[in-house]
C-alpha cells in the first residue's frame, strides 16, 4: 500500500497536534500519523508557565485550557527535616493542566480525518530519484510525502534520519500521580517542592479536588526501577518508604494517589552541545519538540517549547511555501502552496534559527540543574553551581520568552 501526501507530522502528542494545529490556522493541510490506537498523555499533569500560554493564545486554545485548571499564586521550597523555607519565583500566569485536556483542546479543532491513529513511522528516507520523503509504516505501508515534520518524541526516529544522536539518560528518574478528593483538598493555590538528600516531592492543585504530586529521585539500581515501574502499586510503596522524614500530609498525598494515573519515567535529554551543532532538518524533513530538544523537566518548559516550536514553524512555512509561484499546487483554502527546494529550505533555515538559540539556552539551564540533582562528582556540582550563578540568575527569564504572532 503506497500513497502521496503534501505535510505529514510523524507523533500525535503535544507537539504533533500543536503542529497541526498551528498550520490548519494558517490554512495548511496536514496529516498526523500517531503510533497509539487514541489521543493519548503519558503522565498526568502538565505545568504551563507565561512563555507556554503566550503560545497556547496563539493556537486560540488558551482561553478554553484556563477554565481547566486554577491559576498558582505562590510558590514554596521546603528542606527536610530541618524545614527551613525559600519562595519559588513563579514570573507570572502559572498552571497545571491535565495532559489529557491539553491533547483534547488542540486536537479538538483539527478537521476531521486530520489523525489518523495505530499508524506508527518505522523509518523515514529520502527517495533517491525524486529526493522526496519516503515513510515507511509498521503495517509495511508506505506514504510519499512533501515533507515530513518529526513530532515523534524522546526516541524520535525522525531525528536520527535527520542526523542527530540519541538522546542521554539521567541518573534521576521521576514518578508522579494525581491525587483525588472528593471533598476538596483544602490546599492553597501554591506549588510546593521538599527536599532531603536526593528525593524531592512536589505538588500543585490543577482544581479545588484534584492534585498533581511528582518525586524525582536518583537511581539506586536502574534495573530495580525499571522493575518498579511495571508495578504502581509496589513503586507507590516504596516511594512512601523513602519519605519517611516527611510530614505525614505529603505522605498521605501519595499514599492516597489514584494508582492508574502513577507512572515511572526515566529522564532523557538532548546535550546542549547537539543542540548548538547538529541541523535540525535534512531534504524536506524537519523535527520539532522532544524529538529535537528532549530534556528534563526540571524548569517544566519541555512541552512550552514544543508548544513554541509549534507556531514558529507554522509561521515560517506559511510565509516561505503560501507565497512562492513556482510548482504551485493549490492549498485547501485555494491560495498556492509550494514545496519547490528553495522554499522549503527557506522556512527550515528560518525556524532553525528562530529556535535553536532558544532551545540552547533552555537545554543548558536544565543541564546545569541536572548536574546538581543527579552529578555524584563534588566539583561537577561546584562548577553547575557557579555556571548557574553566572549565567542563569535570572530564574524566571526562561519564562518570558515570546514565541510571536502565528
Ligand atoms: C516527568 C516529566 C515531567 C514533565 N513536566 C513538564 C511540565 O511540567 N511542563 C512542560 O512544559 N513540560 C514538561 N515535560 C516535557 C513534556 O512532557 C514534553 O516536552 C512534551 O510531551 C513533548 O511533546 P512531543 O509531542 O514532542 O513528544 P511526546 O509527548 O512524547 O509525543 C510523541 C508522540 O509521538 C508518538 N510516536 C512516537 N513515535 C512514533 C512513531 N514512530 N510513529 C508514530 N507515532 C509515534 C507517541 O505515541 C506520542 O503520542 C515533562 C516531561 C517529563 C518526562
Amino acid at each position: 500500500m503506497s500513497e502521496e501526501r503534501d505535510i505529514v507530522v510523524v507523533g500525535g502528542g503535544i507537539c504533533g497536534l500543536a503542529t497541526a494545529l498551528a498550520l490548519h490556522r494558517k490554512g495548511i493541510r496536514s496529516l498526523v500519523l500517531e503510533g497509539s490506537d487514541t489521543l493519548r498523555a503519558t503522565g498526568a499533569a502538565i505545568i504551563m508557565q507565561p512563555n507556554g500560554w503566550r503560545a497556547l493564545d496563539q493556537l486560540g486554545v488558551a482561553s478554553k485550557l484556563r477554565k481547566t485548571a486554577n491559576a498558582i499564586e505562590s510558590g514554596r521550597f521546603i528542606t527536610i527535616p530541618d524545614g527551613k523555607q525559600e519562595p519559588i519565583p513563579l514570573g507570572g500566569e502559572l498552571r497545571c493542566l491535565r495532559r489529557m485536556d491539553l491533547i483534547n483542546v488542540l486536537a479538538e479543532d483539527l478537521p476531521s480525518n486530520a489523525i489518523r491513529f495505530g499508524c506508527r513511522v518505522v523509518s523515514v528516507e529520502l527517495d533517491p530519484t525524486t529526493s522526496r520523503p519516503l515513510l515507511h509504516l509498521d503495517d509495511g505501508g508506505t506514504i510519499k510525502a512533501k515533507m515530513v515534520i518529526g513530532c515523534d518524541g524522546v526516541r524520535s526516529v525522525v531525528a536520527s534520519m535527520v542526523g542527530l544522536n540519541k538522546t542521554g539518560l539521567y541518573s534521576i528518574d521521576v514518578t508522579r500521580g494525581f491525587t483525588r478528593c472528593e471533598d476538596g483538598h483544602g490546599l492553597e493555590k501554591e506549588f510546593v517542592v521538599m527536599s532531603k538528600d536526593g528525593l524531592q516531592l512536589g505538588w500543585l492543585p490543577v482544581d479545588d479536588r484534584l492534585v498533581y504530586w511528582f518525586v524525582t529521585q536518583k537511581w539506586t539500581s536502574p534495573d530495580s526501577r525499571v522493575t518498579l515501574a511495571k508495578d504502581p502499586m509496589l513503586l507507590k510503596s516504596s516511594i512512601v518508604e523513602a519519605m519517611n522524614d516527611f510530614p505525614t500530609d505529603a505522605i498521605q498525598m501519595v499514599s492516597d494517589s489514584d494508582l492508574s494515573t502513577v507512572q515511572w519515567t526515566e529522564l532523557r535529554y538532548r546535550p546542549p552541545w547537539e543542540i548548538l551543532r547538529r541541523s535540525f532538518w535534512k531534504g524536506a524533513v524537519v523535527v520539532a519538540g522532544d524529538a529535537m530538544h528532549s530534556m528534563a523537566p526540571f524548569l517544566a518548559q519541555g512541552g512550552a517549547a514544543s508548544l513554541e516550536d509549534a507556531v514558529v514553524l507554522a509561521r515560517c512555512l506559511a510565509k516561505k511555501i503560501k507565497l512562492a509561484t513556482v510548482g504551485v499546487h493549490r492549498g485547501p483554502r485555494g491560495r498556492p502552496l509550494s514545496f519547490e527546494k528553495p522554499a522549503v529550505e527557506e522556512a527550515f533555515e528560518q525556524f532553525s534559527k528562530e529556535r535553536r538559540a532558544r532551545v540552547f539556552w533552555l537545554t543548558m539551564e536544565t543541564f546545569f540543574v541536572g548536574s546538581i540533582l543527579g552529578s555524584s562528582s563534588g566539583i561537577i556540582k561546584l562548577l553547575a553551581v557557579l555556571f548557574m550563578a553566572i549565567l542563569f540568575s535570572d530564574k524566571t527569564g526562561h519564562t518570558r520568552y515570546d514565541c510571536g504572532r502565528l
